[in-house]
C-alpha cells in the first residue's frame, strides 16, 4: 500500500503535552469524519475542521511507495544530528492518521531514531509500538482508543463534554478553545473551566499565535 501524505514539515509542536518541542509534522491525508470538501461540511460528522488535509500538495507530500521511503522523508526533515540525547520526534496527524499508520512504518521510523506521536481522533484503533498517543475525541462518536498519554478535548463541543471522558486512563487532561469567531469566548470558558475542574489542563495553539505552522 502507498502511504498518501499531505505534508511533512519541521516547525514546534504548539499543543498538549508536547507544546514548545521542535518536531517533524507528518500529515497524512484524508479523515473517516469529514471528507475535506467544504460542500460536504454541513453533513460530516467532525464540521469545525480548520486543516487541510486533502491531496498530497504541501511541502513534502505525496505518495509513498514504502515504509522506508516515507521514514527517510521524515528523517530528512529533521535537522541535524540523531544523537541518542536529541532523539528526533515526529508527530503523525491528519486528516487520521490512524488509518494509514501501520506496523512497518512504526518499524521504519524507530530504526530510524524516531520518537512517534500520534493525533487521532480516537475512532479507529491503533497499532501498537506507537510512543505518545494523543486522542482528540470529537461528538457523536464512539472512540477505539480509550487509552493513552494525553486526552485533548476541543472545548465546547455539545455532545463531548469532559466529563464523558475524565474517567478514562489517560495520563493528562487537556482542553483547548475551539478557534473561530467565538475564539476569546471560549478561552475564557476553558480557564473556567479548568480552574475549576483540576486535573483538566489549559492547551493553548501557541504555534497560531507564534505564526508558525
Ligand atoms: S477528525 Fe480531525 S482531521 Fe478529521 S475532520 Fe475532524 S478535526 Fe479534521
Amino acid at each position: 500500500m502507498a502511504y498518501v501524505v499531505k505534508e511533512i514539515f519541521y516547525t514546534v509542536q504548539g499543543e498538549g503535552g508536547h507544546a514548545g518541542r521542535p518536531a517533524v509534522f507528518c500529515r497524512f491525508s484524508g479523515c473517516n469524519l469529514w471528507s475535506g470538501r467544504e460542500v460536504d461540511r454541513a453533513s460530516a460528522v467532525c464540521r469545525f475542521c480548520d486543516t487541510d488535509f486533502s491531496g498530497t500538495d504541501g511541502p513534502g507530500g505525496g505518495r509513498f511507495a514504502s515504509p522506508d521511503d516515507l521514514a527517510d522523508a521524515v528523517r530528512n526533515a529533521w535537522p541535524g544530528s540523531t544523537a541518542p540525547n536529541r532523539r528526533p520526534f515526529v508527530v503523525c496527524t491528519g486528516g487520521e492518521p490512524g488509518l494509514q499508520l501501520d506496523p512497518l512504518l512504526v518499524r521504519a521510523l524507530h530504526v530510524r531514531g524516531f520518537e512517534i506521536a500520534v493525533e487521532t481522533n480516537g475512532t479507529v484503533p491503533l497499532v501498537s509500538g506507537i510512543d505518545w498517543v494523543c486522542v482528540s475525541p470529537k461528538a457523536g462518536t464512539e472512540l477505539a482508543v480509550r487509552t493513552g498519554n494525553e486526552l485533548k478535548l476541543i472545548f465546547p463541543q455539545f455532545g463531548a463534554e469532559p466529563k464523558r471522558y475524565a474517567s478514562l486512563p489517560f495520563a493528562e487532561f487537556f482542553l483547548q478553545p475551539m478557534d473561530g469567531p467565538r475564539r476569546v469566548e471560549n478561552t475564557q470558558r476553558v480557564l473556567e473551566y479548568c480552574l475549576a475542574n483540576p486535573p483538566w489542563r489549559v492547551s493553548l495553539q501557541a504555534h497560531k499565535w507564534l505564526g508558525i505552522r
